[in-house]
């Protein structure tokens, strides 16, 4: 080979090597560890000797080559003292600080010695080796060089002897890199060891192995993984991890799976993709809930690509149990949407359910929302009983269930004693049949009616919302509530307008008592045999100062709703005992007045002690005052009914039954109550439908009452038709707009005078 060439390959092997060295020792550099930095410097020193070695080959006079060879040995030095350092911290051992302290003098000195040695030649003497270029310095060792070269023995000895023991006794997934790292120590050392030897072999060519080996040992140390580590790892996740996980290839084959998977699927299923996709239905990528057998999974299904070309390469599957969480969402859905009293569902379970029922019904025309509340529930409570109260909701929730058995339905109960239900408008009067007044009997055994009302309203606009519409039927159910007899309201277009008003006449009464715009009329009571005025009833009249007068009949039932009845009748009672004490004492008229009694005024205040205040503050006889109470089947507590009658009679007071014969009243009822008149309603048995059989039975109840001693009252006495037929069954007193309408007090003087 020509000299030339020979130049040229040896300059291009060092400067390639040379490079790689500098980029390995910086990427250890970067680690910024121990290992890394101590390697980085090693590498750093063994390319400081090529450096030397090639000055020393190529380059210079003597004096240059003396200083070159003798630099070598220097960084030689350091490049055993920096990879002693870096298999101590491989093998996680520590050198004590003094000892490291004292090996690193003793390097300095070597080092200064041999730095030295042009000049003083303590450590070898430099003769010249003809090399076909030029000439190549070469150091005949002294005693001193030998001691230098035991220093690097001694220090390497034992290091490498921890590195054989570690790699020995390590694990069996990291015995491979720490018996590769011993043979690449080995390598460098031999390496190091050639160039200290005079071996005269021309150009050393351990060069270009140098930056190879250099750089396996830091692929040994920083990137090599123990596959067999990876494989034992991921095989004790897939056993341990509760998830069932399947990779198939792009062709639907498995890559791989955990057992977990097996739990779930036949092997059948799972081992091909499609059959699973025959079984499960076709995952959508992401993640969502599916049912296999009895439990439910979340399925994460996630397509590969290959970033590249963007080709599907395959996909994985993650079935993750779901089951408990599942069942407990039910659970707690359930706990939320149901009543737990009745079992069925609550507001907003029914809510939930009357939307779904709508979304899947076609047509959604021809179903009606009907809100139900119990009459009186409050009364019904606090007469009988809260267990009683329960058992009624509980019947109740009962009768919807089994109704819900003929005919489609969703039914909830939606307030403390509502219940609402969506049906089929031609459903409708079989439901109001079969609601409307329930048996329902007590610990007792007693049956008691309990009734309900209902309101509804036609599900017709697809675009109002069920809240919308249960505001409707709340206030049909409202409207039939105040307007009472009718057990079933349909929600009219005004509804809104009217709950509106009625809703300004309660938030006005206590004021409206106060500013005086109640007052009395007074309708006068004939007796039909003297053809005399024995008695007047006091009816009430709302002067409003905006919207007029307002009748009785709409604001009596609506106080009664809430309460408010009490304090106007109070007002009422306390008015008509001073007419009473007023016309006494003028002498115009001396026959008693009577006043009307609400049912919620007996349940909610002690009525005869408030009449006994009254005739006492007024100085009046009890017997002045008739008392008019309504005896129906919605009376709630028939003991406090009865026990107030009686307390009124024993005070001297008459107690009249008002509107007997009108609806719900039964003879046999009235029997057991304590009274001294009947007060008849003739409205019943107007013209056209009193017919013969009526005539009988009207005929028989009067002289029942009679027989007991109490007077008969004919009300409704509209025309002198009326008037004959109560004489024929011998009513005592007629009372109606044939004699007189309710008229004011003035009024009453007059007609008292020109009547009698
Ligand atoms: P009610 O106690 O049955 O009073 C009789 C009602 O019948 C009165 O109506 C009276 O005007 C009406 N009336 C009298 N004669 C005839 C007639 O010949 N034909 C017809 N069709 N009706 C006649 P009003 O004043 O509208 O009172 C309605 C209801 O309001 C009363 O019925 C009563 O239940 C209640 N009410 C009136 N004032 C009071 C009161 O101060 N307290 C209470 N709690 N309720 C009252
Ligand atoms: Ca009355
Ligand atoms: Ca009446």
């Amino acid at each position: 080979m020509s000299n030339g060439i020979y130049f040229s390959i040896l300059i291009m092997t060092f400067l390639i090597s040379n490079a790689a060295l500098c980029w390995i020792s910086m990427l250890c550099f970067g680690k910024k560890t121990h290992v890394g930095t101590n390697l980085g410097r090693m590498i750093s020193a063994c390319n400081m000797v090529q450096w030397c070695f090639v000055f020393n080959y190529l380059f210079g006079g003597r004096e240059f080559k003396a200083v070159m060879v003798s630099l070598e040995r220097v960084f030689l030095a350091f490049a055993i003292f920096f990879l002693a350092e870096y298999i101590f911290y491989m093998c996680e051992m520590e050198m004590r600080k003094e000892l490291k302290v004292f090996l690193f003098v003793l390097y300095v000195l070597d080092a200064a010695l041999l730095a030295t040695n042009p000049i003083n030649h303590f450590v070898a003497n430099v003769y010249y080796v003809e090399n076909g270029f030029s000439e190549v310095a070469r150091l005949e060792p002294k005693f001193l060089f030998y001691v230098h070269v035991a220093l690097c023995v001694a220090l390497l000895t034992p290091v490498s002897v921890a590195l054989v023991i570690k790699a020995v006794k390590m694990s069996r997934f990291y015995k491979f890199k720490y018996l590769s790292l011993v043979v690449l120590e080995m390598l460098v050392i031999l390496f190091n060891t050639i160039y200290s030897l005079k071996f005269d072999m021309g150009f050393d060519f351990s060069i270009a192995v140098y930056a190879p080996v250099i750089a396996v040992i830091y692929y040994m140390t920083f990137v090599y993984k123990p596959l067999w580590l990876t494989r034992k790892f991921q095989t004790y996740t897939n056993e341990h991890i509760m998830d069932a996980i399947v990779f198939y290839d792009k062709d639907g084959r498995v890559l791989s799976h955990n057992d977990r998977v097996d739990q779930i699927f036949d092997k059948e299923i799972w081992s091909d993709k499609e059959r699973l996709y025959e079984y499960l239905g076709k995952p959508a990528e992401g993640t969502a809930i599916q049912k296999v057998g009895e439990r439910f999974y979340k399925v994460n299904y996630t397509p590969m690509y290959d970033k590249n070309n963007g080709q599907y390469v395959g996909a994985v599957l993650i079935f993750h149990d779901n089951t408990e969480t599942m069942n407990r969402l039910e659970r707690e859905h359930r706990i939320a949407t149901y009543d737990s009293l009745t079992n069925i569902y609550n507001r907003l379970g029914f809510f939930e359910a009357s939307n779904n029922l709508l979304r899947n019904c076609r047509e959604k025309a021809g179903f009606v929302l009907v809100v139900s509340g119990i009459y009186n529930f409050k009364g019904i409570n606090t007469s009988y009983g809260v267990t009683y109260g329960d058992e009624v909701l509980k019947t109740i929730a009962n009768c919807y269930s089994k109704l819900s058995k003929k005919m489609q339905m969703v039914y909830g109960r939606t307030a403390e004693a509502k219940f609402s239900c969506i049906i089929k408008r031609k459903k409708l009067d079989a439901l109001v049949e079969a609601l409307t007044s329930i048996p329902i009997s007590d610990e007792n055994g007693m049956e008691i009616y309990v009734n309900m009302l209902h309101g509804f309203v036609n599900l017709d606009d697809p675009t109002k919302t069920l809240d919308f519409y249960y505001e409707e039927a709340l206030m049909a159910l409202a409207k039939g509530k105040y307007m009472q007899r009718s057990p079933v309201v349909e929600y009219t277009q005004g509804m809104d307008e009217e709950l509106k008003r009625r809703q300004s006449l309660i938030s006005e009464m206590k004021s409206a008592i106060e500013k005086r715009e109640f007052f009395l009329e007074l309708q006068p009571q004939i007796h039909l045999k003297e053809h005399k005025i024995t008695g007047a009833e006091a009816l009430v009249r709302w002067n409003h100062p905006t919207l007029g007068r307002i009748p009785p009949g709409e604001f009596i039932s609506l106080f009664e709703s809430n309460g408010f009845i009490t304090d106007l009748d109070e007002f009422v009672w306390d008015e008509a005992a001073s007419i009473i004490k007023e016309l006494n004492q003028e002498g115009s008229y001396l026959g008693p007045i009577s006043v009307n009694v609400s049912q919620e005024d007996i349940n909610n205040t002690d009525v005869v002690s408030i009449f006994e205040g009254i005739v006492k503050k007024h100085d009046l006889a009890p017997e002045k005052l008739h008392i008019e109470i309504t005896e129906s089947a919605c009376a709630d507590d028939r003991t406090k009914l009865i026990e107030t009658m009686k307390g009124l009679r024993e005070k001297g007071f008459l107690v009249e039954i008002d509107d007997f014969g009108s609806g719900y009243s039964s003879l046999n009822a009235l029997m057991n109550l304590p009274f001294d008149i009947v007060k008849l309603d003739m409205l019943f048995m107007k013209n056209n439908n009193f017919d013969e059989k009526s005539e009988t039975i009207v005929n028989a109840m009067t002289q029942m009452i009679h027989a007991i001693g109490a007077t008969i009252i004919v009300e409704g006495v509209e025309n002198d038709e009326i008037v004959s037929r109560a004489k024929k069954f011998e009513g005592d007193i007629a009372q109606g707009y044939f004699y007189s309408k309710p008229i004011s007090v003035e009024e009453f003087k007059e007609f008292v005078k020109k009547f009698n």
